[in-house]
């Protein structure tokens, strides 16, 4: 960085750690019941930060499509509303987070999902010298949970579409790409209520854990769409900040 006139050499100094800080790593995770619209925050802020996204349930979806073995350790579990075994997933996300991509940062959605997936990560990071820099809760009750994911359509590339709150402007293909939307196995009611209790008995220890570390950040998910990326961006803008100083 160039000195400015009028700067001694200690300013310089300063300026110089202050920009290697801005770069500095930014580790999230997004946690929540399925449906609290994880995925539309994670694409915003994926825009908004400039990090890669690793959604375990949209690689396992791929897995499965593609007929890969780890779609076929996956689908029937999946199918089911459960959770796919820890290992299976755990070493699919620890392969994702040494890439080069993910060196400056990432954004995790749908993992951890169970306290051991969080206790590998942890460990995993710990030992790369890494931390997780917070975890963002997106709350919503179940009965919205239910309302939401009941009338949820999916493009072929994933784009999100709700037949009353988000409809696309062509009723059954996707506004991007003109793909036919689909209902997820997973979104008929009776496998909602599955993956609702999953949530609970298997997820929401996460939010102790995590609250326990310092880590969590809560945000109300009943909000609309824009109030909620409002908050968390401005939530992660003054982590980076907090890094910053
Ligand atoms: P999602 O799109 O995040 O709701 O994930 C869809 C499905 O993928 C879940 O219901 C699970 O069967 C499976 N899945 C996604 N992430 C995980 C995870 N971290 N651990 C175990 N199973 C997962």
């Amino acid at each position: 960085m160039p000195d400015l006139p009028g700067t001694d050499g200690t300013e310089a100094v300063v300026r110089k750690e202050l920009a290697i800080a801005v770069v500095s790593e930014l580790n999230l995770i997004l946690v929540g019941p399925p449906g609290a619209g994880k995925g539309t925050q994670a694409e915003r802020l994926t825009q908004d930060f400039g990090l890669p996204y690793y959604a375990t349930g949209n690689i396992l979806r791929e897995a499965v499509a593609n007929g890969t073995e780890l779609g076929r350790q996956a689908k029937e579990h999946m199918d089911a509303g459960g959770l796919v075994p820890d290992d299976v997933i755990i070493g699919v996300i620890l392969e994702a987070l040494k890439q080069d991509e993910a060196a400056d940062g990432f954004l995790l959605d749908g993992f951890p999902r169970t306290v051991p997936q969080a206790d590998a990560l942890g460990e995993a990071l710990q030992n790369a010298g890494r931390k997780i820099s917070a975890v963002l809760l997106i709350d919503v009750p179940d009965e919205e949970v239910v309302r939401r994911l009941s009338g949820r359509r999916v493009s072929k590339a994933g784009r999100v579409y709700h037949v009353d709150f988000d409809p696309p402007k062509h009723e059954g293909r996707c506004d991007i790409d003109g793909s036919e939307l689909i209902q997820r196995d997973d979104d008929k009611p009776e496998t909602i209520r599955k993956r609702l209790s999953v949530y609970h008995e298997q997820t929401e220890p996460l939010v102790e854990y995590y609250e326990s570390r310092d880590l969590l950040r809560r945000f109300d998910g009943t909000r609309t769409p824009t109030e909620v990326h409002d908050h968390v961006r401005a939530t992660v803008a003054t982590l980076r900040l907090e890094d910053e100083l």
